[in-house]
């Protein structure tokens, strides 16, 4: 009998411990991946993260297809077409990584069930985050809300796992075997999925930035790492720089572990730190680097205590938060970014263009929609839910949450970013602005949407008719 190995957010076959599992349990293994726009609480893919897939799976079948697993594609509640699956390929025993959204482990854990009922065996494992969310308590034995005892508590627990080698695959006879199986069950096909737009195609943007998949994963870590991470903790707000790794959709994806991206940097910063017999600029960015990666957990962490941060104030005070009837134009005007505000009209066709935006100008178009256009920081959650290639329901919610005001760790609501001064000190010579925003200076582009001092004063005025509730 094969056995039967699901991917998710894990699209790799270097440190993929499901994947390792199901080769060493010794037999033919089936892969599927299953589109799950139907089970309850599921938040369907936006445009930008759907294209991305489509380019990530391909990639992920060439790849398994080499070492001889055949991956089948299928849509569908998840748990009953994974369980449909094993019945007819007679499947004994599934594997998988884990997930940490809310609605994503009652799916998992109902499968979970399913399986065990049919006297099939479920086993899964640890491979999206470098600690489970559960894993890192308080004192007291809660959860964190604050980064940097969050992050001090990470630094002084045992190194997370080193990563699991790529692994060579079934052997010959149980490829043939797994085709065998693959042939007689029924797949959907990539294009059918219609996950890539086409009338109209706006996605030349996004492939002329991007390529996805574990290879050109591996080779951004190793780049990013060779050439960048000296430039790391003095350039990485600059967004005319390519000073970060820009590896988030990766890790959103699964292309590559947290696990390897941790410990090839580890390794670095270990060398560094040796050849000048001590601290070192470059140990010193690494470790600038690994702290950014542990926002990545924090995220995941203080999501999975509050697995409806995408939708609620993580801070329930500030549901009393008075938001003006929603200005529809001013928030067309912010997306297509045309608010006359240049660093955040950049901003918002660099993520048109190029379904990302450096993380500085996230912090500026999310402050100015939020501060100075007094709209809900949950359009702009959804806009960027639509748009970002990385986008990532932990990620993006806390983020979102944490400029608003609303949520774990934020600064105070009375911090909002000047995006005039956040362009004089980031981009101060306009390279980044011009670089997305050609019509920048010329009579084409808009005169600021709302004054920017005034409406900042009214968002204070809200927040502190908030305070004194
Ligand atoms: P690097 O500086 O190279 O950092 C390395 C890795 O650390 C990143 O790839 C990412 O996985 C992680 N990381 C860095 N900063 C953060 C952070 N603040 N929060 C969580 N993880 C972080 N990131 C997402 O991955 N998905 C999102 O949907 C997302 N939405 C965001 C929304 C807003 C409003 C803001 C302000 C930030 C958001 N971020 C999100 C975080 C951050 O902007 C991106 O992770 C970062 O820009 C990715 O670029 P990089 O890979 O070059 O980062």
């Amino acid at each position: 009998a094969p056995a039967l190995l699901c991917f998710r957010d894990d699209l790799r076959l270097g440190d993929n411990p499901a994947l390792t599992a199901a080769i060493d349990a010794g037999g033919p293994v089936l892969a599927v991946y299953v589109l799950d726009e139907e089970s309850d609480g599921v938040r369907p893919l936006g445009a930008a993260a759907r294209w991305w897939l489509h380019q990530s799976l391909s990639s992920l079948r060439a790849q398994l297809a080499a070492i001889g697993i055949p991956l089948l594609l299928r849509r569908g509640r998840a748990d009953s077409v994974i369980a449909g699956l094993a019945a007819e390929s007679g499947a004994m025993s599934v594997f998988w990584n884990r997930r940490y959204g809310l609605a994503e482990r009652t799916v998992d854990a109902a499968l979970k069930s399913e399986l065990r009922a049919a006297g099939v065996t479920a086993q899964s494992f640890a491979a999206s985050l470098l600690f489970e969310p559960w894993t890192v308590s308080t004192g007291s034995g809660a959860p964190y809300s604050v980064f940097t005892p969050y992050w001090r508590r990470l630094i002084a627990l045992p190194e997370p796992r080193l990563p699991l080698p790529t692994p060579a695959g079934p052997g010959a006879a149980d490829a043939a075997a797994a085709a065998g199986f693959a042939a007689t069950l029924a797949g959907d096909e990539l294009d059918a999925w219609e996950l890539q737009p086409s009338r109209p195609d706006w996605a030349g943007g996004l492939r002329a930035s991007w390529q996805p998949g574990e290879a050109s994963a591996l080779r951004l870590l190793r780049e990013f790492l060779a050439d960048a991470l000296p430039r790391y903790e003095a350039e990485r707000d600059v967004p005319a720089e390519q000073a970060t790794s820009r590896l988030s959709p990766a890790l959103r994806w699964g292309e590559i572990s947290p696990h390897t991206v941790w410990h090839e940097t580890v390794r670095v910063r270990n060398a560094a730190a040796a050849a000048s017999g001590g601290s070192s600029p470059l140990a010193s960015a690494a470790t600038a680097f690994l702290r950014q990666l542990a926002w990545r957990e924090f995220a995941a962490h203080v999501s999975f205590h509050a697995p409806d941060l995408g939708r609620v104030n993580w801070r329930r005070e500030f549901d009393g938060f008075e938001w003006p009837p929603l200005d529809s134009a001013a928030l067309g005007a912010w997306q297509r970014g045309r608010t006359g505000v240049p660093l955040v009209d950049a901003g918002m066709r660099e993520l048109w263009t190029t379904g990302t935006m450096h993380n500085r100008v996230r912090m500026v178009v999310a402050s100015y929609l939020c501060k100075n256009l007094l709209i809900d920081w949950r359009h702009g959650e959804e806009w960027f839910w639509q748009t970002l290639v990385d986008a990532d329901a932990a990620s993006n919610a806390f983020n979102w949450q944490w400029v608003a005001g609303s949520g774990a760790d934020a600064a105070p609501y009375f911090r909002v970013f000047n995006p005039l001064l956040q362009q004089q000190k980031f981009d101060p010579h306009g390279e980044y602005v011009r670089r997305h925003l050609p019509e920048w200076g010329t009579p084409d582009y808009p005169e600021p949407l709302v004054d920017l001092a005034e409406s900042r004063r009214a968002a204070l005025a809200a927040y502190e008719r908030l305070r004194r509730r």
